[in-house]
């Protein structure tokens, strides 16, 4: 799968006009249908003005190849990431909400629960051994004060996944390493969930967080694995078009 031109099709080419003479004769022809200029992403020759114009050194860094790839995958996390905040963000308020109506949940729970109590006996469901019964019972059991610590941390939590996804989805070094440290401290816990009961969406989520921290540590570089940030961007230059025309130019 070539990514240069998947995105290029999508999103239009990244063409650039430098100020410097040399470079911009290397990345411009004219064509009996125009004016072209080379594309820093994808390599072709697009016809029409350049997207952006200046010194090659103010033009925007435009990913290729296995970095573009990359991107794709941060975006994926990052997604992934930004849906968890908005179910946590929900749950919270969905746990404020359950604590300012205790009182009149309780009171429905009192009067239903006999009423169901035949009913259930009829179709051999033994509602106060049952796991919904005992869960509500739990959450009635509760202070208003353990509530409200508990939705507070929900929000934090919340908090962290959506500062996670923002600096996953642009593509930031400290979003890289914000995502690695807080899904490497959650993970024991995930141990913990797994090894008391195993259900599918519990080993999938223990999966995907595995391999994305693996992923982030070696692809990205962080904490000087594979020569670290210096290497990382050192790769990002030798990726650039720009780099590689520019050398060429100065032969
Ligand atoms: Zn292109």
């Amino acid at each position: 799968m070539d990514w240069n031109l998947r995105h290029c099709a999508r999103h239009g080419h990244a063409t650039y006009a430098p100020d410097e003479p040399a470079l911009r004769d290397r990345l411009h022809v004219t064509t009996p249908a125009g004016e072209a200029w080379r594309c820093l992403r994808c390599g072709t020759f697009a016809v029409g003005d350049p997207a952006g114009s200046g010194p090659a050194d103010a033009a925007p860094e435009v990913p290729r190849g296995r970095l573009l790839r990359d991107r794709v995958i941060m975006r994926l996390l990052a997604t992934e990431r930004g849906f968890k905040a908005l179910l946590l963000l929900l749950l919270g308020i969905g746990i404020l909400r359950f604590r300012g109506q205790r009182n009149a949940l309780e009171d429905a729970y009192q009067v239903d629960l006999p009423l169901l109590r035949p009913f259930a006996e009829q179709i051999g469901w033994n509602i106060d051994g049952s796991f919904l019964t005992r869960w509500i019972e739990e959450s009635l059991g509760l202070s208003e004060t353990a509530l409200a610590w508990i939705a507070v941390a929900v929000f934090a939590y919340s908090a962290l996944q959506a500062a996670e996804a923002i600096g996953l989805w642009a593509v930031k070094r400290w979003g890289e390493y914000l995502a690695v440290v807080a899904t490497s401290v959650f993970l024991p816990l995930e141990i913990h969930e797994l090894l008391n009961r195993v259900t599918v969406l519990r080993l999938l989520a223990f999966v995907v967080n595995v391999a994305a921290v693996v992923w982030l540590l070696w692809s990205k570089r962080l904490f000087g694995l594979r020569g670290g940030g210096a290497a990382y961007h050192a790769e990002h230059a030798e990726e650039s078009l720009l780099t590689v025309e520019r050398a060429a130019a100065q032969v």
